[in-house]
């Protein structure tokens, strides 16, 4: 009998538990799956925000959600509410789902800014259920007996990621997959150029077959070892630290994110139910760490529980995720802003596109070219979007006007000259954002549209101000009926 088929992965962070369970659920028991870690190195130990694909990752592995979001501090999460990002005393919310009714092929949003110009219409917000219900700190999870009338509103989670990543560790462990302690001092390669193994304290060897990179920032198999190089994007994303505190809990933690905008950066507060999240992403060059310290604390809304914790990164991409017998998973393979919470959702979908392309003992440059370029343009999308938030913005501060002043990458300038000219709005493939997405976030930064589409006029006027009424008032309606957020994380014992 031949030698299982063995995948090594470096680290034990997020990226490397979620790989971990992941593979020992779909990679088959002719897979032998080890992970390496470290506890003196640790973890970031950030990232607690997400978006809702992340069901779909819980729900492949079969974990049950209540014991989920009990086991992590979980509470749920509708949207983003963004405060004062296009102005100072301005807040829309990017919610999740839909917004509005489109009518036969004419996107809602277009008799919305019809509506506008008719002065009829109320902000883009009444008319997306998600932040009517956010709003009303109500929620629903999906068709149920006791609310059958009501849509599903989507959502996802706020987590301890330290405790989801001990929680995906106990599920990797329970089917199979090794754990091994101890840091790794060396990297051997083999004469084609691929890893042969991995070196530990304690003359060590772990051998692999395919090894996966979740080594955090340090990379250190894809980027010190095989010399794969990493693009830059701090032209475009200029933030480059945070410190990140925690603070006292609500006994009603708000179903959403919310990120408010300073002077050079953002704040995040994450509603946990043990602790609320919070942290500061700033920009070295427009503040000193002693004052985006004194920003960060001033912005809290509860007492905060400890000293904040500093963390430095440089947002870019690495310059090829899978080169030879590597593949780069989490903080290794790049790292946008947590802005749209977006990175546990890359770990997840770059996991999907591993076992797409799952590799024999041997893979083709064709498949490493192949996962590359879809990694390549999802996050170039996504990248897009996170720049959108920074560009669009009439904020006065130095800082943001050198956002203001930045020259867009083409995908971005030609969405936003598109949605400027018409509103239209296209989603490309299956890039990740939706176009109420992009809406939210274009119309929430201030852009509007010179026109509408011309389809859009065959409302009657006497019509239009009675369709967005309908709309707003169905919202309200619908909203009042669900229960209120923390009777669910109740119902989570
Ligand atoms: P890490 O957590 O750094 O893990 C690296 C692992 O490698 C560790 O286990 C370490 O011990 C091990 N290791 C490293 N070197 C060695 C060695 N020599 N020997 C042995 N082991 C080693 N994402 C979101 O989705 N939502 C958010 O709200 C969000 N907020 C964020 C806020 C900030 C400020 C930052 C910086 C990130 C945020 N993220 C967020 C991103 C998220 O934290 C990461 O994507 C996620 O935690 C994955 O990290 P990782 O597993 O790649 O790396």
């Amino acid at each position: 009998m031949s030698a299982p088929f063995t995948v090594t992965i470096a680290g034990g962070g997020t990226a490397g538990w979620m790989t971990a369970a992941a593979l020992a659920r779909f990679a088959g028991p002719a897979t032998r799956i080890r992970l390496v870690e470290s506890e003196a190195i640790g973890t970031v130990g950030v990232g607690e925000a997400t978006i809702p694909q992340i069901r779909l990752f819980n729900h492949g592995l079969g974990i049950d959600e209540d014991a989920f979001v009990a086991a992590t501090g979980g509470t749920f999460k509708l949207g983003i509410e963004f405060v004062d990002w296009w102005k100072t005393g301005h807040r829309y919310m990017h919610a999740f789902g839909t917004v509005g009714r489109d009518i036969g092929v004419v996107p809602f949003h277009h008799y919305w800014t019809r509506a506008n110009a008719a002065g009829v219409a109320g902000p883009l917000g009444d008319y997306a259920l998600n932040e009517v219900a956010a709003r009303a700190g109500r929620m629903h999870r999906g068709p149920s007996i006791t609310a059958p009338n009501l849509p599903p509103v989507p959502y996802a989670y706020h987590f301890d990621a330290t405790l989801y990543a001990r929680f995906l560790r106990d599920y990797a462990e329970a089917r199979g997959v090794e754990r091994i302690e101890g840091r790794i001092l060396s990297v051997e390669r083999a004469p084609t150029g691929d890893i042969a193994a991995l070196r530990l304290e304690g003359d060590r060897r772990i051998d692999g077959d395919l090894f996966v990179d979740c080594t955090g920032f340090r990379a250190l198999l894809i980027g010190e070892t095989l010399g794969v190089g990493y693009e830059t994007w701090s032209h475009w994303l200029p933030c480059d630290r945070a410190l990140a505190v925690p603070s006292e809990p609500t006994p009603e933690p708000a179903p959403y994110t919310r990120s408010t905008a300073h002077k050079a950066g953002w704040q995040w507060r994450i509603p946990l139910r043990h602790r609320t999240g919070n942290g500061h992403v700033y920009c070295s060059a427009h503040t000193s760490d002693d004052e985006a310290a004194a920003t960060l604390l001033a912005g809290l809304d509860t007492p905060a529980l400890g000293d904040p914790r500093p963390l430095s990164f440089t947002t870019g991409r690495r310059i090829r995720a899978r080169e030879a017998n590597v593949v780069a998973i989490g903080l290794s393979s790049g790292f946008l802003e947590p802005l749209e919470s977006t990175s546990i959702h890359l770990i997840q979908s770059a996991i999907a596109r591993l076992l797409k392309l799952f590799p024999g003992r041997t893979v083709t440059d064709a498949e490493r070219a192949e996962y590359n370029r879809q990694t390549d343009f999802e996050i170039e999308r996504i990248r897009d979007m996170v720049i959108l938030h920074y560009h669009a913005t009439e904020r006065s501060e130095p800082f943001w006007q050198a956002c203001r002043a930045m020259t867009l990458p083409d995908t971005l300038q030609a969405r936003i000259e598109l949605y400027r000219a018409r509103g239209h709005i296209v989603r490309e493939h299956d890039e990740l954002f939706t176009e109420p997405g992009w809406l939210q976030v274009l119309a929430g930064q201030g852009i509007a549209p010179a026109a509408w589409h011309p389809l859009a006029d065959t409302l009657p006027d006497a019509d239009l101000a009675g369709f967005m009424r309908m709309l707003a008032d169905q919202n309200v309606r619908e909203a009042t009926a669900m229960k209120p957020h923390a009777a669910f994380l109740r119902a989570a014992p």
